[in-house]
């Protein structure tokens, strides 16, 4: 990799695309920005380059190539050296099922086995492919890697990916777990193993990814042996608007008592509940915690649960790992609130978790470090950075033979 080498680092949603050109040395982004309501009539763009952002109206309709192609027109036109330095695309891509547990080079096979795993994220997987065959036409002579939320996943056993449901769901439907929030968690883990001194594939860690979505990990060796999210990212805690874990009998009786129908299930699970349904109020943690100090008692109780159930998951992941080097917080919530973070840890008194509050106040806004006392297990809270990793994996993975400039035929 040379000095100046930057990766073109894509996320695309169903109707969002988020992307930066990343040095993947320093994880700086040179530029960073998202399409956003595309697919709709007020579909746009804003970006940031040297500290200013602009925003840009697409046309209505406007879908995930127009967005690479404003980028093209409107950032890399206007500075060519950009586009001389990029030496890969790197991809986000949400599912890749069983068959991927570490980025690959994008190729046919490759892009056929990610819309094979549509049918496990049907609004995401699409408009990944929609993304790699987009900036495929804008960048024909660049590699492309498909960095895979599920893969770090796959190392987990057996015994924690199958449901207890008739074996013949998992082998003939492939109905399992996977987990989410794969990339963010190996990034913090191999960064608290950095922080503590610790070879990555001697460390152990649970990892709480606390943002709109939420995922906690438990990391043996630096693998994952266990994560909350399932089947779907529904699964596990309490998220912004998801239910995270509820008793499976609730679906027969909204269905068959209350009539709801499925659509209306799929809704209220992953739209309706969460911190905005128990609070009635918002899915945002800064506005509960606003309002829960105002005494909104929607937004008290939103977040005991919140607290109450992620504590729990914290004590059950020392059976898979019996030895815990660190917990840590990432995420918008894990990385900023020291509210939550403090109600999480006076529930785990029990394993000898101890908080230094004053480290506790100014672990926020970007800052890394340990909020713990000299006498409890150690906690860390560390920002996450997804597209340094995807940018790190796209580079590693940018056959050597191909210098920066000459044409790579993609297959
Ligand atoms: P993410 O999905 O990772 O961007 O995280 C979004 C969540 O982080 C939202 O619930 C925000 O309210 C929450 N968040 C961001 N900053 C803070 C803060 N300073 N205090 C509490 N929650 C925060």
């Amino acid at each position: 990799m040379q000095n100046s080498s930057h990766v073109l680092v894509l996320n695309c949603g169903s109707s969002s695309l988020k992307f930066a050109i990343v040095d993947p040395r320093s994880g700086r982004a040179l530029v960073s920005g998202i399409g956003e309501a595309l697919g709709q009539a007020d579909s746009r763009v804003k970006w940031k380059r040297n500290g200013e952002s602009i925003a840009k109206n697409l046309p209505a309709q406007a879908k995930h190539g127009a967005v690479i192609q404003l980028l093209v027109d409107e950032i890399i036109a206007r500075e060519p050296s950009l586009k001389s330095h990029l030496v890969a695309i790197g991809h986000r891509v949400v599912h890749g099922g069983e068959k991927f547990s570490h980025s690959v080079l994008i190729n046919q096979a490759v892009t056929d086995a990610i819309r094979e795993c549509s049918a496990l994220a049907p609004l995401h997987n699409p408009a990944a492919l929609a993304g790699v065959e987009a900036a495929g036409s804008a960048f024909p002579e660049l590699p492309q890697v498909a960095v895979f939320d599920t893969a770090f996943h796959q190392s987990m056993p057996r015994h924690a990916y199958i449901y207890a449901l008739p074996y013949s769901l998992y082998r003939d439907h492939g109905i399992r777990r996977y987990g989410m929030h794969g990339t963010s968690h190996r990034y913090v883990a191999a960064r608290a193993a950095e922080l503590l001194n610790l070879a990555f594939n001697e460390v152990n860690i649970i990892s709480a990814h606390l943002g709109n979505g939420a995922s906690i990990t438990a990391i043996r060796n630096g693998k994952s042996v266990d994560t909350s999210m399932g089947l779907t990212p529904l699964e596990g805690l309490v998220m912004g608007t998801r239910s995270g874990d509820v008793d499976p009998g609730l679906l027969m009786h909204l269905g068959c008592r209350l009539d709801y129908s499925v659509k209306q299930i799929n809704d209220l699970l992953n739209k309706e509940s969460g911190l905005l349904g128990i609070s009635e109020l918002s899915n945002d943690c800064r506005e509960l915690e606003q309002a829960a100090a105002h005494g909104h008692s929607g937004a008290v109780l939103a977040l005991e649960i919140f607290c109450y159930r992620l504590a729990k998951y914290i004590a059950a992941y020392y059976v898979p790992l019996t030895d815990v080097d660190a917990l840590v917080f990432t995420g918008g919530i894990g990385e900023n609130s020291s509210l939550i973070r403090e109600k999480v840890l006076a529930h785990l008194q029990c394993l000898g978790y101890h908080l230094d509050p004053e480290k506790n106040l100014l672990a926020r806004f970007g800052e890394e470090g340990g909020i713990h006392r000299d006498n409890s297990p150690a906690v860390l809270v560390i920002p996450t950075n997804e597209e340094w990793v995807i940018a790190r994996d796209a580079a590693a993975l940018v056959p050597p033979e191909q210098p920066n400039g000459d044409s790579v035929s993609r297959e």
